[in-house]
């Protein structure tokens, strides 16, 4: 690999679904905290979503994840009204546009225990058709303890982790989780988890997303699980949130290094190994992470994914990009319309 190249970065915690909810229309009440966030903005968001924005978003997303030179998404998606399928035409719109993605939809108790039978049926169909994923559990606080245990069971059966929020807020009772961890769970956020909360798998670091929702610092280097390095659905501009993850690491503790944070992409590299093959070509040299955690605006030039070349010169190959992002707008539309009717 030449000094102006790096591997596919990976974002190895992403919701493509919230990549239409720019521009949305405001909430009905200010949310104030965390709780508030996901009532008034995102649990709003999630039950407006149908087949064809759900198919929209994860164009965009995917898109936007090539433009920075992110060649793999971890995705967790969430669509109560629209949920069988949901996977797939999420795994489809990557395709097109040439992203991996490794696709898990959260399953929750909020809708009921049909809403959870049919998430846990979704993650089973997708996974027994061969796509490629996890089982996703929103968090262990909206969920029964059956059915935490169905998807431990579930996850074992198809030999993947599942994909939990974890203790990003205050309330989450994440003690739910204990006994059902493996070391192939992806736990994401983990902000008000004890050094000692013995869970096993992954920890997923969103320093971004943190900030936005007003919780704590995560703290990752005090746990003894591996950490990795996610969006949280806010793009996958993985050269940036690098950049954010080590400003915020360096301000809890100076003596951070970007060796120490570049070291959080290896979870999502081990998970989607492929990416590593990939070839991304940026308009910096080298690139080496000491000068990148001071080098805003670095820009891919070239990616290749698969030894194909998905995008060059400004602009992505397999899709046309302006009428992608003409789709999206008319799509975003139509959830804008669908949310000013929701209470
Ligand atoms: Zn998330």
């Amino acid at each position: 690999m030449a000094e102006n190249q790096t591997p596919g970065l990976v974002c190895a915690h992403h919701h493509l679904y919230s990549a239409l909810a720019r521009g949305m229309p405001a909430p009905p009440k200010t949310p104030t905290n965390f709780i508030e966030i996901l009532q008034q903005i995102w649990w709003r968001l999630d039950t407006a979503l149908d087949a064809n924005t759900i198919e929209w978003s994860a164009k965009l997303g995917a898109l936007e994840a090539l433009e920075r030179g992110c060649t793999a998404i971890v995705d967790h998606h969430e669509s109560p009204n629209a949920i069988e399928g949901a996977l797939s035409i999420i795994a489809d719109a990557c395709a097109e546009v040439g992203v991996r993605v490794n696709a898990s939809y959260g399953v929750t108790d909020r809708h009921g225990p049909e809403g959870a039978a049919a998430g846990l049926a979704e993650n089973d169909r997708f996974l027994s058709e061969g796509g490629r994923g996890m089982v996703g559990l929103h968090a262990s606080f909206t969920c029964e303890p059956d059915t935490i245990a169905a998807a431990a069971e579930m996850a074992a059966k198809h030999g993947v982790g599942v994909h939990v929020h974890v203790a990003e807020g205050q309330e989450d009772s994440w003690q739910m989780l204990s006994g059902h961890t493996t070391d192939d769970w992806w736990l994401v956020h983990g902000v008000y988890l004890p050094d000692d909360h013995g869970l096993l798998g992954t920890m997923i670091h969103n320093p971004r997303s943190n900030m936005n929702n007003s919780v704590d610092y995560a703290r990752p280097q005090r746990f003894a699980n591996p950490i990795g390095l996610g969006t949280d659905g806010i793009g996958a501009d993985m050269l940036d949130e690098f950049r954010v993850a080590f400003v915020r690491a360096r301000e809890y503790n100076v003596e951070t290094t970007p060796d120490d944070v570049w070291a959080w992409f290896e979870p999502g590299w081990a998970l989607m190994p492929e990416a590593r093959t990939d070839i991304v070509s940026w308009s910096y040299s080298p690139m080496d992470p000491w000068r990148l955690a001071y080098s805003p605006g670095v820009s891919p030039t070239k990616v290749e994914i698969d030894g194909k070349v998905v995008f060059e010169n400004g602009t992505t190959t397999y899709v046309d990009a302006a009428e992608v992002r003409a789709k999206a707008a008319e799509a975003a539309q139509e959830l804008f319309k669908k949310l000013e009717a929701t209470p």
